[in-house]
């Protein structure tokens, strides 16, 4: 934990980041010295160029955490069907462990439908229709990694949850949907809101914790949360200059806010570092499942 200014706590996601992508690594040495190097698909099928910068940055995490990374690009023409195929190709395939499809896709594909292709054990961004549903079910599922990753860096600079109300700010099966589980399970109370929220700011201004995933820059100025919240800022707009910024108007909020998540460094770095340590941990099961399997 890092202290700005005297009122104000960075929640920087970079040593919570850091200590996931050593756990990981370590995990992966030894997974790829008994025999199973664990191996990460990543299904592109667009010519988005921030979606590119993406796929790369996780290619060389992976790289470097000792992970087999194939990046399958489809192209921005691809057909669900020629989506669904690869996806359940690579289901299949014993020597990939983590399945990720990356957004945007192709005009007519529906990303939560051809998610339900992913093999649920392989479906690390936990993108699927059975890994949401198990989430909601409070059964063991990969979580989508940027909903893990608000409650990774939470945990990390030791922010209660218990008892405490929370206004998540979006709804969307990647973040705002299973943040809201992942919350309630840790007896926070949970008010989600979205773009036919009536008077949003009487909702967030009065939370103890607000957490942002609308994906409007600097959206929620000083007047959405009270002094002395907690707030997580999700939100990665990319900016003309090549930059990036969040939801939140760090320079309205900062003032206001007990502790604020910085954008970039914060909830980024440990999205990146959780799919990669569900891909090893989907890798681990695979290879325990092979040692208990009876020989042929
Ligand atoms: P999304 O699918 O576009 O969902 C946005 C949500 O915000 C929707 O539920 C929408 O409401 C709501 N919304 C939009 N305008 C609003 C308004 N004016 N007031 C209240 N609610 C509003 O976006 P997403 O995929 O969840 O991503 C959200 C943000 O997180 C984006 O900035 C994205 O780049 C970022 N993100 C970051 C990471 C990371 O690793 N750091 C990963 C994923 C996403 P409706 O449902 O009513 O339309």
């Amino acid at each position: 934990m890092t202290t700005g200014s005297p009122d104000r706590t960075v929640l920087s996601g970079k040593e919570p980041a850091a200590a996931i992508r050593q756990d990981t690594r370590a995990t992966a040495e030894r997974l790829t010295r008994q025999g199973t190097p664990p191996g990460l698909a990543v299904v592109v099928a667009t010519a988005d160029e921030s979606s590119a910068w993406y796929v790369r940055s996780i290619a060389r995490a992976a790289e470097k955490a000792g992970i087999v990374c194939e990046v399958a690009d489809l192209g921005p023409d691809a057909t669900p069907d020629r989506i669904r195929e690869r996806l359940l190709g690579l289901s299949a395939d014993p020597a990939v462990h983590g399945i990720i499809l990356q957004t945007p896709l192709p005009e007519g594909a529906n990303a939560a439908d051809l998610a339900g292709a992913i093999a649920f054990e392989k479906d690390v961004d936990g993108a699927g229709p059975v890994s949401l549903g198990r989430l909601a079910a409070g059964l063991p599922a990969f979580a989508p990694a940027t909903a893990e990753a608000v409650l990774a860096v939470l945990d990390h600079h030791r922010i209660d949850l218990s008892g405490r109300s929370v206004a998540v700010v979006g709804r969307s099966t990647v973040v705002g949907k299973p943040v809201a589980h992942l919350l309630l399970d840790r007896d926070a109370t949970v008010t989600v809101c979205h773009s036919r929220t009536k008077d949003l700011a009487s909702v967030t201004s009065t939370a103890d914790i607000v957490v942002a995933a609308v994906g409007r820059p600097r959206l929620l100025t000083g007047e959405y949360v009270r002094e002395g919240a907690v707030v997580v800022d999700v939100g990665t707009n990319p900016t003309e200059d090549g930059g990036l910024v969040g939801d939140v108007d760090a320079e309205t909020v900062g003032p206001k806010a007990a502790a604020l998540t910085p954008v970039p460094g914060g909830i980024g770095p440990v999205t990146t570092a959780l799919l990669l340590r569900h891909t090893v941990q989907a890798a681990d099961r695979a290879a325990e499942g092979s040692r208990n399997r009876p020989p042929e």
